[in-house]
C-alpha cells in the first residue's frame, strides 16, 4: 500500500481532528501497544482481567466502540518480532489485550489512538488497575479521566473552547501561532533519513527496543538526550544538514487552563523543530529548540483548526488529510513522543504525582506506525530506565528491519534489546 485505503463513511461522524487519525489509521497501524512484562504468570493474568473489566466500563465502553466504529482498518497483530500474540485477543472497548503466546508472563495490550492519545492510555491501564487493587495507595494524581457520562474522548476543538470560555487564548493567539504550526509543512525536510544499503527481505514494519542511557549527556532532558541521538540516523556521513523532528506536546501539561480535571482525549499535538543531526550534537542544543518550540504554543492553531473545520463535510477533510498524510514523509519523516512517563513529576494542576506501577510490572510502549517511510520515536520513561522504540515504516520493496539494523548501531550509547517485524493480520 502507497498511501491510505479508499475512505469510505464511518458509522459515526468524527471530528475534524478525529478524521485525520482514522486517515492515518487507513495507511498504517495507529494503535499505541503497550507490552506489560510481569514477574508471574499468575500476575499477568490479574493484569489482563483487570485491563479487559476496565474496558468494559462505562463510559469508557460506550467512547471505545465509537472509536473502533471511526477506524476504517482493524488490525490483529500476529507477531512484534520475537514476541507472538496469542491467539483470541480480547476486544473490551478502546483496547485489545492479550497474553504472549510464548510467555505467560507478559500482557500486550493495544489501545485505539481514536479514544484518546499515550497519556489517556497510561491513565486508562493504571485505572483499571487499581480498581484491581493492583496499585500501591497513597495520594497521586487522577486528572486525566473521562467525565461521567462523557459520549466521546476529548478533542483539539474541545481544548479550544475551553480556552476560548476561560478567555486563555482567542483567535489572534491561533493566528500568531499558525507560522510555527504550518511553516514546516510547506517546506521538505532538510536532511532526509539514511537508506541502508543491501539486499532487502520483507518486512516494510518493523521496530527495534532500545535501551538508552539514563542521564543526558551534556545536559537537557531525558526527551531531548533521545531526539538528540536519533539526529545521527540522519543523512550521510560528512554531510551535515539540519533534521526536522516531530516532536508531541501534551497540551495538558503547558495549557494552564487545560491542566484540571477531566481531560482525557487526544490532547496531545505534534510540532516541528528543525535541528542540527549528527552523531556529536549535544542534548542542550535539542532542548533549547523544544523550549523555543513549547514558547511559540503552535498548538492554538491546531485546536483553532479543528473548531473551524467542524463544520465542512467529512469527506471534504478526510481528502484534505490524505493529502497532508501523503506528504508527511518528506516534510516530516520522523517523529518524537513520549508514550509513557513514570518518573515521579508532580501534576502542575493537584500537585500529586501520577500513579506508578509496581515494581513487578515492567513496560514497553510501542508507537504507531507512522505513514508512509517515516520513523516514530516512542520513549518509556521510568524511573528506573529509558527505552527508545523505533518503528519504521518502509516504501514497498523495501525492508524496514534491514534499515534499523544498519542504523542503531549509530544510536549513541543504546543498547538494543529487541527488534523484528510487525507482522499484522
Ligand atoms: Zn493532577
Amino acid at each position: 500500500m502507497t498511501g491510505p485505503a479508499p475512505a469510505s463513511p464511518p458509522a459515526v461522524r468524527g471530528w475534524p481532528a478525529e478524521i485525520f487519525l482514522a486517515r492515518l489509521n487507513a495507511a498504517a497501524d495507529t494503535d499505541v501497544t503497550v507490552m506489560l512484562r510481569c514477574e508471574t504468570a499468575p500476575r499477568a493474568a490479574a493484569v489482563m482481567a483487570a485491563l479487559a473489566a476496565e474496558g468494559r466500563r462505562q463510559p469508557v465502553a460506550k467512547i471505545g466502540v465509537r472509536a473502533r466504529q471511526l477506524e476504517p482498518v482493524r488490525r490483529a497483530p500476529l507477531a512484534f518480532g520475537p514476541v507472538r500474540l496469542g491467539p483470541s485477543a480480547d476486544r473490551a472497548g478502546p483496547v485489545d489485550v492479550v497474553r504472549a503466546a510464548d510467555d505467560p508472563s507478559v500482557v500486550i495490550a493495544r489501545w485505539s489512538h481514536l479514544a484518546g492519545d499515550a497519556r489517556s492510555c497510561q491513565e486508562f491501564l493504571l485505572d483499571g488497575l487499581e480498581r484491581a487493587g493492583l496499585l500501591g495507595d497513597g495520594p497521586a494524581c487522577r486528572c486525566v479521566r473521562l467525565p461521567a457520562g462523557a459520549s466521546r474522548p476529548l478533542v483539539p476543538a474541545d481544548a479550544w473552547t475551553i480556552l476560548r470560555e476561560k478567555r486563555s487564548a482567542g483567535p489572534l493567539d491561533a493566528l500568531y501561532a499558525a507560522g510555527p504550526a504550518i511553516g514546516p509543512m510547506i517546506r521538505p525536510a532538510p536532511a532526509r533519513l539514511a537508506a541502508a544499503a543491501g539486499p532487502w527481505p520483507a518486512g516494510r514494519d518493523a521496530f527495534a527496543s532500545v535501551t538508552m542511557p539514563s542521564a543526558p549527556p551534556g545536559g537537557g532532558s531525558r526527551f531531548a538526550a533521545v531526539t538528540a541521538a536519533v539526529g545521527a540516523l540522519f543523512g550521510q556521513p560528512g554531510r551535515r544538514r539540519p533534521a526536522r523532528f516531530g516532536i508531541t506536546v501534551d497540551i495538558r501539561r503547558h495549557e494552564e487552563s487545560m491542566t484540571g480535571p477531566d481531560t482525557a482525549g487526544n490532547l496531545s499535538l505534534v510540532g516541528w523543530i528543525d535541528c542540527p543531526s549528527g552523531p556529536d550534537v549535544p542534548a542542550a542544543a535539542v532542548h533549547a529548540r523544544v523550549q523555543s518550540l513549547l514558547k511559540s504554543r503552535f498548538w492554538r492553531q491546531q485546536l483553532a483548526f479543528d473548531a473551524w473545520l467542524g463544520n465542512r463535510s467529512p469527506a471534504a477533510v478526510a481528502r484534505a488529510c490524505d493529502t497532508l498524510i501523503g506528504r508527511l514523509a518528506d516534510r516530516a519523516p520522523v517523529t518524537v513522543t513520549e508514550l509513557w512517563r513514570d518518573d515521579g513529576t508532580p501534576c502542575a494542576s493537584c500537585g500529586h504525582r501520577r500513579r506508578r506501577l509496581p515494581t513487578d510490572i515492567s513496560p514497553v510502549v510501542i508507537p504507531p506506525a507512522m505513514p508512509p517511510a517515516g520513523l516514530t520515536v516512542g520513549i518509556t520513561r521510568t524511573e528506573r530506565e529509558t527505552i527508545a522504540v523505533l518503528r519504521r515504516m518502509t516504501r514497498p520493496g523495501t525492508s524496514a528491519l534491514a534499515w534499523l539494523h544498519a542504523v542503531t548501531p549509530r544510536l549513541r550509547g543504546g543498547e538494543v534489546t529487541m527488534s523484528g517485524t510487525v507482522d499484522l493480520a
